[in-house]
């Protein structure tokens, strides 16, 4: 039986044009000034992103793929057990696959060995579409064991997982350009989903707010989880990690390096201690422009 999934030639324009949109949003309507040069920075992204597809073709594709068509027909996991109409079966899987990607967002950050490799994602200056794809391929590669976990525990089958794939990699591209949207606007859509101004707050050189908004989709999770953190002023934050402030330290080959060696204290300026925010005054779920 051929497996059902979403098609390439519907995925692949999407994902596409979605990204070329926003990279003409970019230089329309920019949110944050930006730090490098652009077509270096993105040249620069796309070939860590480059090497990051590899690492997917080389140890995600040939496990999970047949891993997910082994879970359809032997019906394993929580969603081929609870033999759901297929339309519910998928939505409810996509959404318990954003959770669980909230959890494993979590490790990459709290576990020293996986840290070593999302930083290489978090010392990027600058934030936009092209700083979405770039996740070190040794994080890439990791990360294979909790899928497979998520893929049987969760019973994810071939169409889920394409869906899930597919809004992902829409949802990370979105949240991670550097469009200025609307304030209300912005506003109202993240009472749902993670946007922009949400996710530079993540990405920002203060260890307490990097330690916020780890959802990849769904804004839920924050919420449940207490994590979500939206009043710091936009024009404040600082986009990257405190111990590599200089371009140079954040060329290709050092980024691709960076899991490798010894690594600098995170989130300590060199010589010059921890970067700090005076105490906000607006409440936490407010976003500001
Ligand atoms: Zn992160």
């Amino acid at each position: 039986m051929p497996q059902r999934k979403v098609p390439a030639w519907l995925s692949a324009p999407l994902i596409i044009g979605t990204f070329g949109v926003l990279w003409l949003l970019e230089r329309r309507r920019p949110l944050r000034e930006s730090v490098e040069p652009k077509p270096a920075h993105d040249a620069r992204n796309l070939a860590v992103a480059g090497a990051g597809a590899v690492a997917l073709q080389v140890f995600e594709h040939p496990l999970i793929t047949p891993l997910t068509a082994l879970v359809e027909r032997r019906r394993w996991g929580l969603l081929q057990r609870a033999r759901l109409p297929e339309w519910l079966e998928v939505a409810l899987g996509v959404v318990l696959m954003d959770y669980t990607l909230y959890l494993w967002h979590v490790l990459t950050h709290r576990v020293p060995l996986l840290w070593r490799f999302h930083v290489a994602h978090h010392v990027d200056l600058d934030l936009d579409a092209s700083t979405a794809l770039r996740f070190h391929f040794g994080e890439l590669a990791i990360s294979v064991i909790w899928r497979a976990g998520q893929v049987v525990l969760l019973g994810v089958k071939p169409l889920t997982l394409s869906v899930w794939q597919t809004c992902l990699l829409l949802s990370i591209l979105f949240h991670h350009s550097n469009v200025r949207l609307p304030l209300e606007f912005e506003r109202r859509l993240n009472r749902l989903l993670v946007t922009p101004r949400m996710h530079g707050i993540h990405h920002s050189v203060i260890e307490a707010e990097t330690n916020s908004n780890w959802s990849s989709g769904l804004t839920l999770w924050d919420r449940l989880h207490g994590t979500l953190r939206l009043n710091v002023p936009q024009d404040e934050i600082i986009i990257g990690v405190p111990a590599y402030r200089e371009p140079a330290e954040v060329g290709l080959e050092e980024v691709l390096a960076l899991p490798f060696g010894e690594q600098r204290p995170t989130w300590l300026v060199p010589g010059d201690g921890k970067p700090l925010r005076a105490e906000r005054t607006h409440a936490p779920q407010e976003l500001l422009p």
